[in-house]
């Protein structure tokens, strides 16, 4: 005959969350995860702050996410975007040419825990956007120019810096992911184009004063 006492206690929230991502990882042995689709809940709630409930898990899981990343191919991707509801995200980019008016600097592969950002001034700027959970579509969408990023690394070390053009935009658009937004939440939507249009009328220049006097916008 079993007791109450004799009942082990049941698993923490922590423990079912390890379990979690333990068997998510072990599903891709080759290290890149399924990306979650606009309509899945997961993207539309806000992420857990990361306090260390991964343990010696975490390097496992950002390996994971800078392989999803770079198999997509992506300038970022935001745990949600793997069904982990946790404020992590990696982000990467090679960068453009100088002269593109995106000011697409190069962002080397980092880990964002818990990030954070405000617009340093009142300067924005439009530009085409994507995200890998709104596959195949892409609209234009104003953001700040350049923000203050706050937040952590992976390792736990402080992040507070200022960012400015493309880079500024990635993590504007990861940290947002964190927020349960999306970026078709705040885009132009009569911008909004499918891969077929972009490759057709929109994708072969940075500069969206084309699309906004074809398609009947206002950039200002
Ligand atoms: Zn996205």
């Amino acid at each position: 005959m079993t007791t109450e006492n004799s009942t082990p206690d049941a698993p923490t929230i922590d423990a079912r969350l390890r379990e979690d991502v333990s068997a998510r990882l072990a599903a891709a042995p080759d290290g890149v995860l399924p990306i979650v689709q606009a309509g899945n809940p997961v993207l539309r709630y806000p992420a857990m702050p990361y306090t260390g409930q991964l343990g010696p898990l975490l390097p496992d899981l950002i390996d994971a996410m800078r392989e999803t990343m770079r198999a997509a191919p992506g300038v970022g991707l935001a745990a949600p975007q793997i069904g982990i509801a946790l404020a992590i995200a990696v982000v990467e980019d090679a960068g453009a040419p100088d002269d593109d008016p995106r000011e697409r600097s190069a962002l080397p592969f980092r880990v964002l825990v818990n990030p954070a950002y405000a617009a340093t001034s009142d300067d924005e700027v439009a530009f085409y956007e994507g995200c890998l959970s709104v596959r195949g579509w892409s609209a234009v969408r104003r953001r700040a120019r350049s923000v203050r990023l706050t937040g952590t690394d992976q390792h736990g070390a402080e992040i507070d810096e200022v960012l400015t053009g493309w880079p500024a935009r990635i993590v504007q658009h990861e940290t947002d992911h964190l927020r349960g937004e999306l970026y078709i939440d705040r885009a132009e939507m009569r911008s909004l184009a499918n891969d077929e249009a972009m490759g057709r009328w929109w994708g072969t220049t940075p500069d969206v004063r084309p699309a906004a006097q074809v398609l009947g916008f206002d950039l200002h």
